[in-house]
């Protein structure tokens, strides 16, 4: 069990975070499948999934994340899947312990990330609500048997889907980590990145309850952050991190289009810190440089903490 990240916080230090994991191996050259994405990579591109984790954990990373955002039942099963969804978990943390094994001075801690995507981003086509949170469970079971240090939910949306998730997550007893996505409205307000007529409050209203170890604002615009740092700090006294995307999502594909550079990531990132975040990384678009230029800048980073204690 790697507590290495706890204890960073526990002392009033920053936590980095890996950057993309999906679309970082999109742009190494995995096919996304059209309907898991990128779930099933662990099996067909084992070396590049260990490699990609292998150059987050150089870049400066404390806490990478398992390739399998896309891997509960839920998607693998219309993927043609079905059969391997032990597999497939057990898989992506090995390869995530292999890459520790490889690439990691000191406590590295393995993420298990869990999404309540449904197959193909299709939202009429979710299992039905018995099935559904069976899928979670055995995907939380699955990444807490093979050893990850913590169970990860991300791109939670909205509140009914994910609610069942974190059950599942909870369930595992290892530290959840909670991982809304938002943008900014177009009147102004901070809405869900993919549900606009849902505030992000709301979501945090629902889930926080539910006991979270970390709350993360992941999958979100950079625009939106600042402001969707003060609304989880209105609701939430422990630790918080962000970890944005950049670019857009074109089914299956990430178009890496007006990806903010590693140097304007830090310039962000001294707001967020000073803001309250404590954990920072990357979603969607980012690269291992964006996390070594956060290291890099980790004396910057560390005095903008104290701006506002
Ligand atoms: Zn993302």
């Amino acid at each position: 069990m790697e507590r290495y990240w706890q204890q960073l916080l526990d002392s009033n230090q920053i936590v980095l975070i890996d950057g993309a994991t999906g679309t970082e191996l999109q742009r190494r050259g995995v096919p996304m499948d059209k309907v898991a994405w990128s779930g099933a990579a662990v099996l067909t591109h084992p070396d590049i999934v260990r490699e990609t984790h292998e150059d987050y954990i150089r870049a400066g990373a404390n806490v990478i994340t398992t390739n399998t955002f896309g891997s509960t039942r839920q998607m693998l099963g219309p993927a043609g899947y079905g059969d391997q969804v032990e597999v497939v978990h057990r898989a992506a943390v090995s390869l995530a312990r292999q890459a520790c094994d490889n690439a990691a001075e000191k406590g590295v801690a393995v993420a298990g990330s869990i999404s309540t995507e449904p197959p193909a981003f299709d939202r009429g086509a979710f299992l039905s609500p018995d099935e559904e949170l069976l899928a979670y469970q055995e995907a939380a079971g699955l990444l807490a048997d093979a050893g990850v240090d913590l169970i990860a939910l991300e791109m939670i949306n909205e509140t009914v889907h994910a609610a069942r998730a974190m059950q599942a997550a909870l369930e595992t007893n290892l530290p959840v980590w909670l991982g809304v996505g938002c943008k900014k409205s177009g009147d102004g307000r901070i809405v869900s990145f993919d549900h606009l007529d849902l505030e992000l409050a709301t979501v945090l209203d629902a889930l926080i309850p539910m006991g979270p170890t970390v709350v993360n604002i992941m999958h979100s615009e950079i625009a939106a952050i600042p402001e969707a740092i003060k609304l989880v700090r209105e609701r939430w006294s422990g630790p918080i991190g962000v970890y944005p995307e950049s670019g857009y999502f074109k089914k299956p594909n990430w178009k890496f289009v007006d990806v903010i550079s590693p140097a304007d990531l830090v310039t962000e990132a001294l707001g967020w810190v000073a803001a309250g975040a404590r954990l920072l990384g990357g979603c969607c678009g980012t690269n291992p440089d964006h996390i070594k230029a956060l290291q890099a800048a980790m004396p910057e980073l560390r005095a903008a903490m104290g701006a506002r204690g």
